[in-house]
């Protein structure tokens, strides 16, 4: 990153607005007035071939006239004339361009973007935008955009790919009392993209938290391992995850969107946040920016009222963090501050007659008890208390226990004198919302962040056992016939190669040696049709299992064969595969897809006809050490049924986190080859007898032309 550079297009010391104008209603106009109304306190260029002067500036008709250096230039004129601009500010030396202008690739004028970028790189500067609504930063009084006016100060930071999704949320930030420090828009990220502004905003001073308003990533894999570098929080929300979503989007900025699990894989991997809708990215904001991450499950809840407890719990339990018991110790001092008919369990109940001083007593205890991980307090409005009185103890309480770490956030429901007090306690840095579920949300928040931080670090280590060579040599000839569907046959041969656990599996072309096989490999036996132009084999009547004796393989062989012919009388038949009959055990599936913003991502879930029906299943972007694929094990709903249920016994999860990473590698390694791959299904045997791949499938990438 050069910092330097950055620091001149996101922090200016100086600012150009190529394009100013005094006429009102013009961005050009707005964007000299936003200036001047932030009170930017560096010089303001306004630049105009009429010269003169706007808005009481001195106006320059080139970049190049200017006396003085010039670090960001905010550029609002027509697209086809950014080229020239670009040109003169790099002359000029100029860090970087605000290309507020639109009209690029947004309407598919891809070449005109680029030739911005080019012209901007040969002189060192960077890009922003174009198609944006520029940069707002309070701790630098710069709105040099054109939305109204900074955000509410805070410490958050927002990037946003929708501009007016800037605006909009710019002026809600006073209503919802989140406060930003800066906002900045993304547009088109025709040269800074996300990944840049995560790495800038994590070593800015400023910024507490980064949230990410985002409709499609470019380069997935530099984006994540962006954010698992970052020492800061950062909460994204993702649209454009139904496939409907996904087109608006891809119109709107002519980026693409991936699949909904995907991101949310490749997100967790890479320790973001996720926000599921635009209330939820303020709330969460809010509380990533105020309060440290919940490194344990122990969540205390104190309040006055069952009611919101018993919500909170529920809460609580939906969002992965079910409440446990309260210690004993902690229970018999909690029940120090509350009537006899209060509850000290967990949620804890201090009954509706609890006032300032058992609030504050308590919140003071269980704050600076080790055993909780995390507080949330929730208050209801009552007639005998002050809401501000509570407030207070509550912020009283968490500055007498001298505790530093641990979050804690608050609920208070009630009229105009709760909403004031919980200003009051987000001013003093504890997130308060007006629901309990809000507030339990967010502190799940600060759990996932925890959670997802510990995960991004655990490390894949490459397996040297397999055979890259050999696996390249198989679809070498696979292309060389011209075909992209890899045959079972095949594609078990590349598994094979990468130590996959395949069963044991033969092509034969007669019916005699078919037989010849299965007698020599010994019964039971599958056989099933081999071809590339059959890929769902049942389908077609392509699979005779259990096959018990030669007389059966012998009939099974033709039947195949009639049933393939009747299927796809063109079909170009290699024969049949000859297979030992796995015993029956749990049938899984692994599977990858190469995704256009990710790459090879793996997926996991239990196999058999349902799996399309019931998508129960799991995704990571590849590779994945052990610890990770053992934690897709559990992702799935299906998890319990790897456990074993009704008396069957646990299956070895060992053995198949073991070859789900394996598979990961495989994946990677053959990026450039593979597109898709399946093991569907895999047979999971008990505790410590592994697992079998009886059907496999590769379908390779198109051929680069
Ligand atoms: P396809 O998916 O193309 O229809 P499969 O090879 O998956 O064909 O076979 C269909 C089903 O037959 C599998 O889902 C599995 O239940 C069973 N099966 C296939 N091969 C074997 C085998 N070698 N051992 C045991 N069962 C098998
Ligand atoms: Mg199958």
């Amino acid at each position: 990153m050069d910092l330097e550079v950055l620091n001149g297009l996101l922090r200016p010391k100086s600012v150009a607005v190529v394009g100013a104008s005094d006429t009102p209603g013009k961005i050009g106009y707005t964007v000299v007035r936003s200036l001047l109304e932030s009170k930017y306190e560096g010089p303001i260029y306004p630049i105009n071939p009429k010269g003169g002067t706007i808005q009481g500036l001195q106006a320059y008709t080139s970049v190049l006239e200017v006396p003085g250096e010039i670090d960001a230039a905010a550029v609002v004129v027509p697209a086809k004339l950014v080229p020239q601009v670009a040109t003169e500010c790099g002359q000029k030396g100029v860090k970087g361009l605000i290309v507020i202008a639109s009209g690029f690739s947004e309407v598919g004028l891809h070449d005109l973007e680029d030739q911005v970028v080019t012209i901007a790189h040969e002189y060192g500067m960077r890009v922003l935008g174009p198609n944006i609504v520029g940069i707002l930063s309070n701790s630098d009084k710069c709105n040099a955009s054109f939305a109204p006016f900074l955000p509410l100060a805070g410490s958050a930071a927002l990037v946003s790919q929708s501009g007016a999704l800037l605006i909009a949320m710019d002026a809600s930030t006073y209503i919802r009392r989140v406060g930003f420090d800066k906002m900045i828009s993304i547009g088109n990220m025709s040269d800074v993209d996300f990944a840049d502004l995560i790495e800038w905003l994590d070593q800015d001073a400023s910024t507490e938290c980064v949230s990410l308003y985002i409709e499609g990533i470019r380069d997935g894999r530099r984006f994540m391992e962006t954010a698992r570098k970052a020492g800061k929080p950062i909460v994204a929300l993702k649209s454009g995850v139904s496939a409907h979503g996904a087109a608006a989007a891809a119109s709107h900025t002519g980026s693409l969107a991936g699949a909904q699990k995907v991101y949310d894989a490749a997100f967790g991997q890479a320790g973001v946040v996720m926000a599921s809708d635009l209330n939820n990215l303020f709330d969460r904001t809010l509380a990533l920016s105020l309060q440290p991450p919940l490194t344990g499950d122990n969540l205390l809840i104190l309040t006055n009222g069952g009611g919101v407890g018993v919500l909170a719990t529920d809460s609580a339990e939906r969002y992965g963090l079910p409440l446990r018991f309260a210690p004993k110790d902690v229970q018999v001092e909690l029940k120090k501050h509350m009537p006899e008919f209060g509850s000290a369990k967990n949620p804890v109940d201090l009954t509706g007659m609890a006032g300032r001083d058992w609030y504050q007593d308590s919140t003071q205890y269980a704050y600076g008890h080790s055993w909780v991980d995390g507080l949330v307090v929730l208050y209801c409005e009552t007639a005998m208390t002050d809401p501000q009185n509570i407030a207070e103890g509550i912020k009283a309480a968490v500055d007498a226990s001298g505790v530093k770490g641990k979050p804690i956030v608050v609920s208070f429901v009630g009229g105009e004198r709760s909403e004031a007090a919980m200003r009051w306690l987000v001013e003093n840095g504890i997130p308060a919302y007006n629901e309990p579920d809000t507030a339990v949300n967010a502190m799940a928040a600060l759990r996932e962040y925890a959670r997802n931080k510990a995960k991004a670090s655990n490390g894949f280590t490459k397996l040297t056992d397999v055979d890259e060579a050999k696996a390249r040599a198989i679809i070498a000839q696979v292309r060389a016939a011209g075909d992209r569907n890899v045959t079972e046959m095949e594609s078990k041969m590349v598994f094979e190669a990468y130590g996959l656990p395949v069963v044991t599996s033969r092509q034969a072309t007669t019916e005699d040696e078919a037989a010849e096989m299965a007698n020599a490999m010994g019964y039971p036996i599958v056989m099933k049709i081999l071809s590339p132009d059959i890929l769902h084999k049942s389908d077609a009547g392509g699979v005779k299992v259990g096959l018990e004796s030669e007389a059966e393989i012998r009939e099974a062989f033709r039947t195949i064969m009639a049933n393939a012919k009747a299927y796809n009388a063109n079909a170009d038949i290699h024969g049949v595969v000859v297979q030992k009959m796995a015993p029956w055990g749990t049938e899984v599936i692994l599977g990858s897809v190469n995704d256009a913003t990710f790459g090879p991502t793996l997926m996991f879930g239990l196999g058999g006809i349902f799996v399309e029906v019931l998508k129960d299943v799991t995704f990571r972007v590849a590779p994945v050490g052990v610890e990770e694929t053992l934690s897709m094990l559990s992702d799935i709903n299906g998890a319990p049924i790897l456990k074993g249920v009704r008396g069957e016994a646990p299956r070895d999860t060992k053995a198949l986190a073991d070859v789900l990473s394996r598979y990961s590698q495989m994946i990677c390694d053959l990026a450039d080859e593979i597109q898709e791959s399946d093991a569907n299904p895999m047979i999971v045997y008990e505790e410590g007898a592994g697992a079998c791949i009886v059907d496999a499938r590769i379908i390779l990438k198109p051929r680069k032309s």
